[in-house]
């Protein structure tokens, strides 16, 4: 088994009159997060992780802020190119281990349905997604979300180029047989395949 791990961070500050996106969901809150594209510093964190994971980058490479077309983009189609670079790369995702950081709102109560969403995002399934949340204890960051993300990916086994020997056998037999076929059928050469010696008519 090859693998890899891959880390990722981000950070953004609350703001007034935008939904708050984590986690792909919208949570019911009367701050948001700002930033060029949702603002979801959940899903940005795991996308910067699985791109570390293979050495392609980050999310600000494929998705400048400076580029109009991630104005208020949902961060979903982020993770979702994070993933076809894993895939190109060869790597498909083992496990993501996820940690929030933030004052509010309180994670507990829909970590659950975030880590069914994330894994639906990721193609995975609940159990291979954790998410955690902390409060930002002595660091006089109540209007920040920061989110920490670690994730092991694993080489994605060869698909099977080569049959297995009986299936190379069985093939072989087939091509025989039309061999013997066509022989029979041009030079009236009699088919090598015996009968077998008794039959249950001979018996009796
Ligand atoms: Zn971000």
């Amino acid at each position: 088994m090859e693998t890899r791990i891959g880390f990722g961070y981000d950070s953004h500050v609350f703001k007034a009159g935008v939904p708050l996106r984590i986690g792909g969901m919208t949570l019911d809150y009367p701050e948001g997060l700002a930033g060029h594209s949702d603002g979801d510093v959940l899903l940005h964190a795991v996308t910067d992780a699985l791109l570390g994971a293979v050495a392609a980058g980050d999310i600000g490479s494929f998705f400048p802020p400076s580029d109009p077309r991630w104005k208020g983009a949902d961060s979903a189609i982020f993770l979702k190119l994070a993933i076809d670079e894993l895939r190109h790369a060869g790597y498909h995702v083992v496990n993501v281990d996820i940690t929030l950081i933030l004052a509010k709102p309180k994670i507990g109560p829909v970590a659950g349905a975030m880590r069914a969403t994330v894994a639906d995002l990721l193609g995975v399934g609940i159990d291979q997604v954790s998410i955690k949340a902390k409060t930002p204890e002595g660091l006089n960051l109540d209007h920040v979300a920061q989110c920490h993300a670690v994730a092991l990916v694993e080489r994605i086994k060869e698909p099977e180029g080569l049959k297995s020997i009986s299936d190379v056998v069985e093939s072989q037999r087939q091509l025989e047989d039309v061999v013997e076929d066509l022989l029979s059928s041009v030079h009236g050469v009699p088919k090598k395949r015996v009968a077998p010696v008794y039959d249950t008519e001979d018996i009796t």
